[in-house]
């Protein structure tokens, strides 16, 4: 596995490859969810390569930047393991070089809802982040995990906009066994509150077999009342996430984000 850090063992790597790059961006501490990402990369003929980058921009929370579980050395194990043919770790420097901001700006009021209004900044970082990878990496495909939902409207909006000629891809969210969504911040849950923390999945599902807002009131008590406060809840179109407006439709999905022991979850369902 090949290990680059600067932007030109970047450039160079890029000039001796056989294959077509699919590219896997993440924040390391590495799950099941990251991996799975790779290996359908893999599986779908491309050479991968993931970063490893905590990206300070789009933390509007400075505790969780802080807190932020680092483990390259274990990453790097688990990749190596599944053949993953290069991993990039750039520090700030080289990603954002003389620590400019480039005026990238998507034209979607998506950036502005749930995720975008209860992380105020959080977006735009993942904007400026995701174009300073593009932009040097030029990969020919990019994927997500559908674990971040509005995340992958924002990054196929950014590719649409600026890197036409990359495949967007999004895949399913892998999950533990009771149905907790993985999540590098799952690592900082008691096993009591992972225990606790698989009702949410189970009541999206529930949610999924007859939505309507009486069905959400009557969730969110529940979730609430197994210890878990409430950041939204809600039934959303997939192409504008706006607010379900009670018709009966597809590509929608329930959304959710919450805290429980202070660790921010998130989760969704598409409704298909
Ligand atoms: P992160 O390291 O959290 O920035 O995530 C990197 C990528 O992995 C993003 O595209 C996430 O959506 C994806 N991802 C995170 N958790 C999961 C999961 N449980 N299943 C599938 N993909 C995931």
């Amino acid at each position: 596995m090949i290990v680059l850090f600067s932007r030109d063992s970047l450039l160079s790597y890029k000039q001796n490859l056989n294959k077509p790059l699919a590219f896997v961006p993440t924040m390391g501490a590495l799950h099941d969810g990251h991996l799975s990402l790779v290996e359908k990369a893999q599986n779908d003929g491309f050479e991968v390569l993931v970063s490893l980058f905590i990206n300070p921009r789009q933390f509007n929370n400075p505790e969780d930047l802080l807190k932020y579980p680092k483990t390259i050395p274990q990453d790097l194990e688990l990749l190596k393991r599944i053949k993953t043919h290069a991993v990039f770790i750039p520090d700030y420097q080289a990603i954002y070089q003389n620590n400019q901001t480039n005026e990238i700006f998507i034209d979607s009021e998506i950036q502005h809802k749930f995720e975008g209004h209860y992380r105020p900044g959080h977006f735009n970082g993942v904007i400026s982040v995701l174009y300073e990878f593009f932009n040097l990496i030029r990969p020919q495909a990019a994927y997500f995990g559908q674990k971040d939902l509005q995340q992958c409207s924002i990054a196929h909006l950014v590719i649409k906009k600026y890197f036409s000629n990359i495949e967007f891809h999004r895949l399913e969210t892998k999950r533990e066994s009771n149905g907790l969504a993985m999540s590098s911040r799952n690592a900082r849950l008691s096993l009591r509150a992972k225990n606790i923390a698989a009702i949410i999945f189970d009541q999206l599902q529930l949610i999924s077999k007859q939505p309507s807002t009486h069905n959400l009131h009557l969730v969110a008590k529940k979730i609430n009342e197994a210890g878990i406060e409430i950041e939204y809840l809600d039934i959303i179109d997939i192409q504008t996430f706006d607010s379900w407006n009670g018709i009966p439709s597809k590509n929608q999905a329930i959304i959710f984000a919450g805290y429980l022991e202070g660790i921010r979850l998130i989760d969704n369902l598409i409704i298909s």
